[in-house]
């Protein structure tokens, strides 16, 4: 049997998690203050999510270069980071950009978009 021990990372809080398991078959959590801690707890386990925020390059009218922040509006499965890096490198846009704008739609999973974090003229 494994033991993984994490912080929590839902709330300021930060409760020490402590996860028993076997493969992906959770066996034990304890540590936890909330509901919510037990399930990011699991999903740690069984299935990891992260947001990916990054930066893209970004040409304006008079061709000068610029990176703008972005990020994914929904956590994707880690185990994609790198392939999302990739993605991400490979863009290449055209300024303006205004904060929320969808610079990847179906950005590594179905109804996941990559989005711009910031307005930049
Ligand atoms: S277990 Fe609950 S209270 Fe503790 S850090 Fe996670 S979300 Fe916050």
């Amino acid at each position: 049997m494994a033991v993984r021990e994490m912080t929590c990372i839902v709330c300021p809080q930060g409760c020490k998690i402590k996860v028993e398991y076997e493969g992906s078959e959770i066996r034990q959590i304890s540590g936890f203050t909330c509901k919510r801690g037990e399930k990011y707890a699991s999903k740690e386990i069984v299935s990891p999510e992260r947001t990916i925020t990054s930066t893209v390059a970004a040409c304006s009218n008079d061709g000068e270069l610029t990176l703008v922040p972005v990020k994914s509006d929904k956590p994707i499965p880690k185990n994609k980071m790198f392939d999302a890096m990739e993605l991400i490198n490979k863009q290449k846009i055209s300024l303006p950009v205004e904060a929320g704008q969808v610079i990847v739609s179906d950005f590594m999973e179905k109804g996941i978009n990559l989005v711009a974090c910031k307005k930049i003229i």
